[in-house]
């Protein structure tokens, strides 16, 4: 299988458009869906159309994508994510929101594990942000590769004997004996200080992975998040990529 993995789409149009024109010349057999489809962008339920037309193979679940349907407590969410998170409620049908409860919060199939954040206790969505936190999710991984998303920022570890490494390189060639995990950025809001959609290939039989990363129209997403009355600081962030 070769798949398109995509994380944190956050109810960006523009980007998911973008990033699926991209994929058809990914040659992918199908998709993965790490979560946070909505919250923070103006057009969740286009988003969600289009997921449910692509067929993901996995569809994970992410904290926004809780906290829409009620499953998280969003009071420790910070005042633009809480914003979003009602206004996106509000906006939803009953049908779409069943869409999103049928996300599941961690996946294992064959030799890779996904998650939305990180492996410790995945209900509670922490980050993987650095090699430590890395540490903690590998030593709870009990497949060669875990997929994760919810920090927005792209990027390889791999374990070293006692410790875990980041690597810096858009594309990896996987070692048979040797575990890795793969955060793959954000669709729909990069904070890396790369304003582009971000996603990953994963090559199954080839064993590789690789970063993608696709130009969008930002300024008709921002416009939209303008008028859409979402806090103005959602539209200010994509064109910076933070
Ligand atoms: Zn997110």
């Amino acid at each position: 299988m070769r798949y398109a993995i995509l994380s944190d789409i956050h109810g960006n149009l523009e980007a998911i458009e973008a990033v699926l024109e991209s994929v058809r010349g990914d040659s992918v057999d199908g998709y993965i869906s790490l979560g946070d489809v909505v919250g923070y962008g103006a057009d969740p339920s286009p988003v969600i159309k289009i997921l449910q037309s692509i067929k993901p193979r996995f569809l994970i679940a992410g904290n926004h994508d809780w906290g829409v349907i009620g499953a998280a407590d969003i009071s420790d969410f910070n005042n633009f994510a809480q914003a979003a998170i009602e206004w996106t409620s509000k906006i939803l049908s009953d049908s779409e929101k069943k869409y999103l409860e049928s996300f599941e919060l961690k996946r294992v199939d064959r030799n890779m594990t996904l998650v939305h954040g990180s492996l410790e206790d995945p209900e509670r969505f922490n980050y993987v942000l650095d090699a430590g936190d890395a540490f903690i999710t590998m030593a709870l991984l009990q497949t060669q590769l875990c997929f994760v998303g919810h920090s927005h920022s792209p990027g390889f570890y791999r374990e070293d004997g006692e410790s875990i490494k980041k690597i810096e390189s858009a594309f990896l060639k996987l070692d048979l004996g040797q575990r890795y995990l793969v955060n793959a950025g954000s669709v729909g809001q990069p904070r890396d200080l790369d304003p582009r959609a971000s996603y990953v290939i994963y090559d199954e039989e080839g064993m590789s992975v690789e970063v993608k990363r696709v130009p969008y129209d930002i300024k008709k997403a921002q416009d939209k998040i303008i008028a859409a009355g979402l806090p103005p600081f959602l539209a200010y962030r994509l064109q910076d990529g933070q």
